[in-house]
């Protein structure tokens, strides 16, 4: 049974460009708030771009998607699914990051899930650049490693940047694999494209056995068979799904530091949420929208759609 508590405001009521907006329009429910162990699904900001290598902005993101998901509505058009009557959603609030120091910040940003992770919430992320998801699975992957779905123009494996520096929106992926938060081997990575600095990354993804799907695969094999492979490789374990808005081609999303050409349009950006069913997701995130960049709001509209997405392929899970 749904639980009235955790309903978003109906547009129906209350005008959809009018409140204060929260994610989808749910309750504002921070750590400490009654209904906190009550929550299934947490959508949480992490406003914060410290790894942007290049164009900044993301830390800019999650007010800005906030404000776009007030567009969601309460039932998916194909599926059926109406995820706020399926599981408890809630609107987590904001991690605060210390915009001056990486490490400081993202300890914060795993102080913060732990506290989510052991009230048995899944957490819904809206960053932030891609460096986040490393705090994330910090918190998330704490009883052992976890497979994921990347969606991404770039694999974010690489060491270093600028003669040794270990954390910046272009490693996170390489520091969680030595870290033990990912099993390289239930680890799928797609859209890769675009100019590349040299083959580290992809030559780290070969040796541990991650497994690379290029856009050229992508295109010339489709969104269901792709999707097929990516849910043979995550397999029934615990998985994590991130999602960088640059995966999108720029024509759909130019709202973002680091832009490829020929990526997916919109509509298979929303596809291959849709195959996402069946996963066993412990976690997600939608990262590098950047608003600055993001001249007509398009770029977070899209980034919000994909949100929508994703939450309701959880709370369809949560709802077993
Ligand atoms: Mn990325
Ligand atoms: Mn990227």
């Amino acid at each position: 049974m749904s639980d009235p508590f955790f309903q978003p405001v109906s547009g129906f009521e209350v005008p959809r460009f009018a409140g204060v907006p929260t994610f989808m329009r749910l309750p504002h429910v921070e750590h400490g708030h009654d209904r906190f162990n009550d929550v299934q699904i947490g959508l949480i900001g992490v406003p914060w771009d410290s790894g942007t290598t290049n164009r900044p902005g993301p830390r800019h993101g999650p007010r800005q998607l906030r404000d776009a998901s007030t567009m969601m509505r309460a039932q998916h058009a194909v599926s059926g699914m109406r995820p706020f009557e399926a599981a408890n959603c809630a609107d987590l609030g904001d991690v605060g990051p210390n915009p001056a120091d990486i490490i400081d910040s993202m300890d914060r940003i795993t102080t913060f899930y732990n506290k989510v992770m052991d009230a048995g919430i899944v957490p819904l992320t809206a960053g932030g650049d891609h460096l986040t998801s490393l705090p994330v699975l910090r918190a998330v992957a704490k009883d052992g490693p976890v497979g994921m779905v990347h969606f991404d123009s770039h694999t974010d494996l690489f060491d270093s940047y600028f003669g040794g520096t270990q954390y910046t929106h272009g490693t996170p992926f390489r520091r969680a694999v030595e870290e033990g938060l990912l099993d390289p081997k239930k680890v799928v990575q797609i859209g890769i494209r675009g100019t590349m600095y040299d083959t580290e990354d992809r030559d780290f993804a070969a040796a541990n056995g991650i497994r690379l799907i290029l856009i050229e695969e992508f295109h010339a094999r489709g969104v269901e068979d792709v999707m097929a492979e990516a849910r043979e490789i995550a397999g029934s374990g615990p998985t994590y799904v991130s999602y960088d808005i640059d995966f999108v081609d720029p024509t759909f999303a130019p709202g973002t530091g680091t832009p490829e050409v020929g990526g997916p349009n919109s509509w298979q950006a929303i596809q291959v949420c849709r195959e996402l069913a069946g996963l066993n997701i412990v976690g997600a995130d939608m990262v590098e929208v950047s608003p600055p960049f993001d001249q007509s709001g398009g770029t977070a509209f899209l980034g919000v759609s994909i949100m929508y997405e994703m939450l309701c392929v959880m709370a369809g899970q949560v709802a077993g």
